[in-house]
């Protein structure tokens, strides 16, 4: 008789979002109200795949969760992993995972799988997407060959990084994309397949106790004067993200204003596109990359906008000041696209 395979052990951790919306008679839509048993209960086949314990954490659409939240849940799963669970999921909302997702890759120090999951299309339609991508998610919570990736995002049959995804379409089911890099992976029948692996990204340990600054992320537009950036001080903001044109490029009438910014703030320079990586020497006009980092900004490498903000929020987080910070928010900049 063969060795008896252990089964393994997923936590599905719910949070809210399409996944979990049903209608209400008061309220014209759908609002976030199935609890994580109830996800569970939906999809008998999960039973085949591991065991699970579901917890109910937040129940919001995923705009209204903050970093608080992220913070907790990070040590919600780090207890888990400690007591032995061999994979975590999340379920939430969609419209936020890229953000979340990658939030929860820099604050956790686990090898086990944490998948990000959700749907485009709530339980009260025809075809919901929920159903088939927790399960997907817990396969791949459960695989050993995901073990090692950081945080993962499986929608779709798709498996992606959390440091390259973005949501790209407000309504396909194939909305998420990894522009940069592609999917890791996917899921075909009961089997996950890893394709790609990437190297280990730096964390940011944040505690609880810790204060998350505000980061603005201001968009570069055509015809742009950056009259807006001159108030964020004031505002109380403690670093800005700039997602500019192109490879970082931004108006010449902006530059006076990231300049002084860039002397009372971090200021991070990302680029608006979406995919590949920020350039350092190529073009040398008022606003191109070379002019903005000479003049104190900090290049976002492989970050895309919203992923460096994430990064800075929580650098200056556990930071003493702005040059930790900028030390630390270099770290995983820099593991994400090594040299
Ligand atoms: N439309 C969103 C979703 O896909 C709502 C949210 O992000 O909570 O779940």
């Amino acid at each position: 008789m063969g060795a008896q395979v252990r089964r393994a052990q997923v936590l599905i951790v719910s949070l809210g979002g399409t996944i979990a919306s049903t209608s209400t008679p008061s309220v014209g839509g759908v609002v976030p109200q199935l609890s994580a048993l109830d996800l569970v209960a939906a999809v008998p086949a999960l039973d085949d795949v591991a065991n699970v314990d579901a917890v109910s954490f937040r129940q919001v659409p995923s705009g209204d969760l903050d970093f608080a939240d992220l913070i907790a849940l990070a040590q919600l799963i780090e207890t888990n992993v400690t007591s032995g669970v061999d994979g975590v999921v999340v379920t939430q909302g969609t419209d936020t995972i890229e953000e979340t997702s990658f939030a929860l890759d820099v604050l956790l120090d686990v090898a086990v799988p944490v998948v990000v999951t959700g749907a485009m299309r709530n339980p009260t339609l025809a075809s919901p997407d929920g159903p088939g991508n927790l399960l997907a998610a817990v396969r791949v919570a459960a695989a050993a060959t995901a073990r090692g990736l950081g945080c993962l995002v499986v929608m779709n049959d798709e498996v992606h990084a959390a440091r390259f995804v973005r949501k790209t379409h407000s309504s396909s089911l194939a909305t998420f994309q990894s522009p940069s890099a592609g999917p890791l992976g996917w899921v075909s029948e009961e089997r996950v397949r890893i394709v790609l692996r990437c190297a280990p990204l730096a964390g940011i340990p944040v505690t609880k106790s810790d204060v998350v600054a505000p980061v603005a992320l201001v968009t570069c537009a055509l015809g742009d004067d950056g009259r807006t950036l001159g108030g964020l001080l004031d505002l109380g903001y403690r670093g800005v993200v700039i997602d500019a044109f192109g490879g970082g490029h931004v108006p010449s009438a902006m530059v006076r204003a990231i300049e002084e910014l860039a002397s009372t703030m971090p200021v991070v320079l990302c680029s608006r596109t979406g995919g590949g990586e920020v350039l350092s020497h190529t073009y040398g006009f008022s606003g191109s990359e070379s002019d903005l980092l000479s003049r104190g900004v900090t290049s976002g490498g492989a970050l895309d906008g919203r992923k460096a903000r994430v990064a800075l929020c929580l650098a200056l987080a556990a930071s003493r000041g702005p040059r930790d910070a900028m030390a630390a928010f270099a770290r995983v900049r820099d593991s994400l696209s090594r040299d």
